[in-house]
C-alpha cells in the first residue's frame, strides 16, 4: 500500500525526523488560510498524487497552467491561486503513465532554502534478507538515470535485524554523503530514526528525495515516498486508515476485497499464475 507524501511527512515527524512545516489541503477555498498558519516567505505547493517527477510533471488541462505539480510561491494568496489552479486536473509524470493521475488534494509546505540535495532511501533487499540504505551525492534527480550512468555515485548497506541500526551504519551513511562533524551526527541521528520508522510500520520502501543541507546547515526530508508491506498492514490498523483508494486501480480494489493478490497490467494477454 502507498500513501501520499504529506502522510508520510506526518508519520515520518512522529518519530522524530526532521521535515518541514506543512499541511494538507482537499478544498480549494481553505487553501489561503492553511498557507497563512506557515511563515514563508516561501510556500511549496505540491500535488499529492501516487507517483513521483511531480516537479518535472505536466497538467493535462491548459487551465492548470505549465508551472508542472510542485510550485513555489511568493505569497499565502499565490499559493492559494496555485492551488486553485491544480486542484481536479490530470497530472502526467515519468512515473503515472500518459494517463496521468487527477490531483485531489494538495500539500501546501514553508519553503526551504536548499544548500545542497542529497538521496536516501530505503528497501527490503531479498538478497541479503536484510533492510538496506542506498544513499548517494546525486539527489533530487532521477535515480535510474543516476544509477546507469554514474553507479559509482550509488552507495548500497544493508543492516543486520540481530543488531539494527548502529553507529556504523550512521557513519557510513554520512561519509556517503561527504558529510562531516555536526552534519555527519544529523546524518547518523536520521539514519537511526528511520530505520526504526521503517521497521516499526513494516514499510517495504521509503525514499527520500532529495534530502537536503538547509542553507542555515540543517538536514530535511524534502520528499517522502512510503509504501507498506502489504502482509504486514493487519498489525496497523491505524496505517490502512491512510489508505486513498482513489489512487488504486479498480480491478486490483476489487480483487483486495476477496483477499486476492492481483495485480492489473496494460496489454492485451492474460496470464493465470499461482503467485501474484
Ligand atoms: P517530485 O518531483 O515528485 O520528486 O517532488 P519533490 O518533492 O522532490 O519536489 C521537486 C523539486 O522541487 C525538488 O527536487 C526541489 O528542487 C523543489 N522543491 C521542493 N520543495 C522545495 C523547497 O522547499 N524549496 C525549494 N527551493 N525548492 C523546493
Ligand atoms: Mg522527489
Amino acid at each position: 500500500m502507498n500513501i501520499h507524501e504529506y502522510q508520510a511527512k506526518a508519520l515520518l515527524r512522529g518519530f522524530g525526523v526532521p521535515v518541514p512545516e506543512g499541511y494538507p489541503v482537499l478544498k480549494a477555498e481553505d487553501a489561503e488560510a492553511v498557507a497563512r498558519q506557515l511563515k514563508g516567505p516561501v510556500w511549496v505547493v505540491k500535488s499529492q498524487i501516487h507517483a513521483g517527477g511531480r516537479g518535472k510533471g505536466k497538467f493535462k488541462e491548459a487551465a492548470a497552467g505549465d508551472k508542472g505539480g510542485v510550485r513555489l510561491a511568493r505569497s499565502p494568496e499565490e499559493a492559494a491561486a496555485f492551488v486553485r489552479q491544480m486542484l481536479g486536473h490530470t497530472l502526467v509524470t515519468v512515473q503515472t503513465g500518459p494517463a496521468g493521475k487527477q490531483v485531489n488534494r494538495l500539500y501546501i509546505e514553508d519553503g526551504s532554502d536548499i544548500e545542497r540535495e542529497f538521496y536516501l532511501s530505503m528497501l527490503v533487499d531479498r538478497e541479503t534478507a536484510r533492510t538496506a540504505f542506498v544513499v548517494s551525492t546525486e539527489g533530487g534527480m532521477d535515480i535510474e538515470e543516476v544509477a546507469h550512468k554514474t553507479p559509482e555515485k550509488i552507495r548500497t548497506f544493508s543492516v543486520d535485524p540481530a543488531t539494527g541500526v548502529t553507529a556504523e551504519h550512521g557513519r557510513a551513511v554520512a561519509e556517503a554523503l561527504g558529510l562531516s562533524g555536526d552534519l555527519a551526527r544529523q546524518a547518523q541521528d536520521l539514519a537511526a530514526k528511520l530505520y526504526r520508522a521503517f521497521v516499526e510500520d513494516d514499510m517495504a520502501m521509503l525514499e527520500i528525495n532529495p534530502l537536503i543541507l538547509t542553507k542555515d546547515g540543517q538536514l530535511r526530508c524534502l520528499d517522502a515516498k512510503v509504501s507498506f508491506d502489504d502482509n504486514a498492514l493487519y498489525r496497523h490498523p491505524d496505517l490502512f486508515r491512510l489508505r486513498d483508494e482513489t489512487e488504486e486501480d479498480e480491478k486490483e480494489i476489487e480483487a483486495s476485497k476477496y483477499d486476492l493478490a492481483y495485480i492489473a497490467l496494460d496489454g492485451t494477454i492474460g496470464c493465470m499464475v499461482n503467485g501474484a
